[in-house]
């Protein structure tokens, strides 16, 4: 048989707190790497799961791992992502306390992946009825509806989210799930229009041209090649090998149905898929003056058709601007330039509300309706788009990686405060860590009046020569000797060489990122012409009624498009999950060391362990664990459990300054005490 020395050799340690060498950088890799070449995705540090990206399917997901898992304590069985989720439940369920998971990591580490185990662990261990299980499939049917409308392929990822999610998920007073609530961040909506090279649009687009039947297609004007459409011709990429669009479109039209789409729901969003479709196939031509016209009247026949206006009236908006002077309305022709760019607003505006009413409209049927029930709790589930860097980065991944920011800021305290809280509760004295706290980035993005939102913000309401450039030198001038931010100009004579001009580049925690600010003002105002908006309140689409709000016309506020209202809604008490990401299945020490230099992993590690006072075990488990290595506990402790355990350790012969004890916990200074203990019981 092998000793628990040698197996501790092969597959490493579960929990990091267990190595001996805990705050050495390369031994948290070894460890990492050793438990990947097992297949040993899964790693603690104390409360935290730290997940590797296998890339391939592992048979650990099966009915038989979740019954594993099920009301078990989490350090009697092996890292899992259930046994994360069982023992959120359980903690929901005994201390009656909201949960919330936080799912991080870059771009295709697999917090999306990770957040539909979590739910399907609970769709399958939590107790049902029929009325439940309705809500159980609604719950697992809104992933491939959304993820059909919010996902699409990046570089970095096939399915990539675009999106911000967090879920609530409700349970009634006996631990069934009896609802959900879903609220969406920012969504990408400029890749409705403009794709990079090797991206794709969001999947629908081709799911619906792949898969549609013929008879759809039809009614929609679509032919089956998306290379026939300019809004996803511009990746070169309409076909991806690890993706079934023509599958993937059978699940979606399934899952709308489980979800309660009636077919003329599914019919209208179909027909608004299709028109933005249209709308980026319409030709624009210049008259002598230079002024814009619609060249062929194809696209303007199906459109008006689609989305139920009049051809002449969305013609004559998308070729004019309405401008009110001294109180006469007056129509403005667009040139070519800016007719294409109004009609690009549209399609993003279309396209954007329709996917923040798909949500509301999922949220209708997850709804919990039973007043009499209401003492429910839930569990949230925080899933965002990962920390991204390209080559060329602009606004969206200025979003993308603020927003990672302010989860990092969130997981951060709220973690450490959490331990903290845990030893005030044991009566354990310790040293406050410190840690590096990113909030000193958050503010540089987000301060009032002199963080670079409020700054783009102000360059966008300005009147006159307001323009990219200006917005950078407004950087420049406000936040140019901030230490997390450079230009070009400011930079050092290293770093002004893998810098471009029209660039700003801001240090996060996770990294170095230059933003080109090409495009920031528009993309910030997001302006959509009001006589498009009025047609669009004129829509007889169902859908678009909803979605264009004729009050809002009378609205004078501007719209207010950056705002990353991401963590205000997570629940006090974390149950953090880190998901380490790794290059397809590829584990070497270069990449995974930027990794963790990346994700602060080994940073947090450091201080959790430092904070942790090394490792702690209930004193329940350890008296049970370890009862037989004592005459006087075997075969049962008798007495009170915290004289168990000083019974326990004395025989096992800890030294005082080894060990504290808390009110539930025993805390244990160095692993290579638990380790002889934990030998003693192989022998
Ligand atoms: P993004 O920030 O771009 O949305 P993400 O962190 O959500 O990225 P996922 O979409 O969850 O990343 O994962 C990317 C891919 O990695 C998945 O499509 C899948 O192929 C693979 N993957 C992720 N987790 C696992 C896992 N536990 N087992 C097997 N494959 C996985
Ligand atoms: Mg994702």
């Amino acid at each position: 048989m092998e000793s628990a020395l040698t197996a501790r050799d092969r597959v490493g340690v579960q929990d990091f707190v267990l190595l001996e060498n805990y705050t050495s950088e390369a031994a948290f890799i070894e460890n990492l790497r050793k438990r990947f070449k097992e297949n040993l995705i899964y790693t603690y540090i104390s409360s935290v799961l730290v997940s590797v990206n296998p890339y391939k399917d592992l048979e650990i997901y099966t009915k038989n791992h979740m019954e594993r898992y099920r009301g078990v304590n989490f350090y009697e069985v092996s890292p899992h992502i259930y046994a994360t989720s069982d023992n959120s439940y359980r903690s929901m369920r005994t201390e009656r306390r909201d949960q919330c998971i936080l799912i991080s990591g870059e771009s295709g580490a697999g917090k999306t992946e990770a957040s539909k185990k979590i739910l399907q662990y609970y769709a399958v261990t939590c107790p049902a009825s029929d009325q439940v299980q309705t809500v159980k499939d609604r719950l697992l049917q809104s992933n491939p509806v959304l993820e059909a409308f919010g996902n699409a392929k990046t570089l970095r990822n096939d399915n990539s989210s675009r999106f911000g999610k967090y879920m609530d998920i409700q349970f009634d007073f006996k631990g069934a799930p009896v609802g959900g609530h879903i609220i969406n961040y920012l969504l990408e909506k400029s890749r409705v229009v403009h794709q990079n090279h090797g991206e794709r649009n969001f999947h629908i687009f081709y799911q619906l041209i792949e898969g549609g039947e013929e008879d759809l297609l039809r009614r929609l004007g679509l032919e089956r090649n998306p290379q026939h459409y300019q809004y996803l011709v511009k990746g070169n990429c309409p076909k991806v090998s690890s993706i079934n669009d023509r599958s993937d479109w059978k699940q979606v039209r399934k899952a709308l149905t489980v979800i309660g789409f009636s077919e003329d729901e599914v019919e209208e969003l179909m027909n608004i898929i299709s028109s933005v479709l249209h709308l980026g196939n319409m030709q624009y031509g210049g008259d002598d003056g230079g002024s814009a016209c619609i060249t062929s009247d194809t696209q303007i026949k199906y459109l008006s058709r689609l989305l139920g206006v009049s051809g002449t009236v969305l013609t004559e908006a998308l070729t004019h601007r309405k401008i009110i002077a001294k109180g006469e309305e007056l129509m403005s022709p667009l040139n070519i330039e800016q007719a294409s760019a109004a009609r690009d607003a549209l399609s993003k505006a279309v396209y954007g509300r329709t996917f923040t009413w798909l949500v509301n409209k999922i949220n209708g049927s997850l709804a919990y309706t039973d007043e009499s029930n209401k003492n429910s709790s839930v569990i949230g589930l925080l899933d965002i788009y990962g920390f991204e860097v390209f080559q060329y980065n602009s606004f969206e991944q200025f979003c993308i990686n603020y927003c990672n920011e302010k989860l990092q800021q969130l997981f951060i305290e709220l973690t450490l405060k959490s331990e903290q809280e845990e030893y005030e509760a044991e009566g354990i004295t310790w040293e406050p860590v410190q840690y590096f706290n990113n909030k000193i980035i958050c503010d540089l993005v987000e301060e009032k009046f002199k963080g670079i939102i409020s700054i783009l913000d102000e360059e966008c309401l300005r009147p006159g020569d307001a323009s990219d450039i200006t917005f950078l030198e407004k950087l420049e001038d406000t936040v140019g000797s901030h230490p997390h931010f450079v230009t070009h100009k400011l930079a050092d004579t290293k770093t002004r060489k893998l810098m471009g001009r029209e660039e700003f580049r801001l240090l996060h925690y996770a990294g170095d990122v230059n933003y080109n600010v090409n495009g920031f003002l528009d993309k910030n105002n997001d302006l959509l012409y009001r006589n498009l908006k009025e047609v669009m309140c004129m829509s007889e689409n169902k859908i678009l009624t909803q979605c264009f709000d004729r009050e809002e016309l009378t609205d004078k506020k501007r719209p207010d498009t950056v705002r990353c209202v991401v963590l205000s809604h997570v629940s006090p008490l974390p149950n953090p999950t880190i998901v380490v990401p790794c290059a397809k299945a590829e584990f070497t020490k270069l990449h995974v060391t930027k990794i963790l230099d990346y994700s602060e992993l080994l940073h947090f590690n450091c201080s959790q362990v430092k904070l942790c006072v090394c490792v702690c075990v209930f004193v329940c488990a350890l008296v049970f664990r370890y009862k037989s290595l004592c005459p006087d506990t075997w075969p049962n402790w008798q007495g009170k459990l915290p004289e168990g355990v000083s019974t326990l350790v004395k025989h096992l012969g800890y030294k005082p300054e080894e060990y504290k004890m808390g009110r539930s916990k025993i805390f244990i200074r160095f692993p290579k005490t638990l380790f002889a203990t934990e030998d003693a019981l192989e022998t």
